[in-house]
C-alpha cells in the first residue's frame, strides 16, 4: 500500500458498503451466477441516504477517511467531556447548590 498524501487529507462520514448488481450483459456470469459487487460509500444527508459508487482503487482512501472521521469524533467527545468536567468545577465553585453525589 502506498502512502498517498491525499489519503490523509480526506475526511469522510458514512459507511463502506458493497453493492450487488447485474450488469445486463446476456453472456455475463452474473446472469445466473454471482452478481458483480461494487464498493460504495453510503451516507445520510438531510434525512436521506446517499450512495457514492467507488472504484476498487478508492476503497483504501475511503476507509482511511472514515477512520479519520471516527478518530476526530472521539477526540471531540473527549474534549467535550473535559469541558463538562471544567464546567462542573466552575459551577460548583461559584455556587454549591445541587451538591448531590460526586463523580
Ligand atoms: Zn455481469
Amino acid at each position: 500500500m502506498s502512502k498517498n498524501p491525499h489519503i490523509t487529507e480526506l475526511l469522510l462520514r458514512g459507511s463502506l458498503i458493497t453493492l450487488k448488481r447485474k450488469c445486463g450483459k446476456p453472456n455475463c456470469h452474473c446472469v445466473s451466477g454471482k452478481p458483480h459487487s461494487t464498493p460504495a460509500l453510503s451516507y445520510s444527508l438531510e434525512g436521506s441516504t446517499k450512495i457514492i459508487t467507488l472504484n476498487p482503487g478508492n476503497v483504501a482512501e475511503v476507509k482511511a477517511g472514515l477512520k479519520r472521521y471516527h478518530k476526530a469524533l472521539n477526540d471531540l467527545r473527549k474534549r467535550a467531556l473535559a469541558g463538562i468536567k471544567a464546567l462542573r468545577k466552575r459551577v460548583g465553585a461559584g455556587r454549591a447548590r445541587s451538591g448531590k453525589g460526586r463523580g
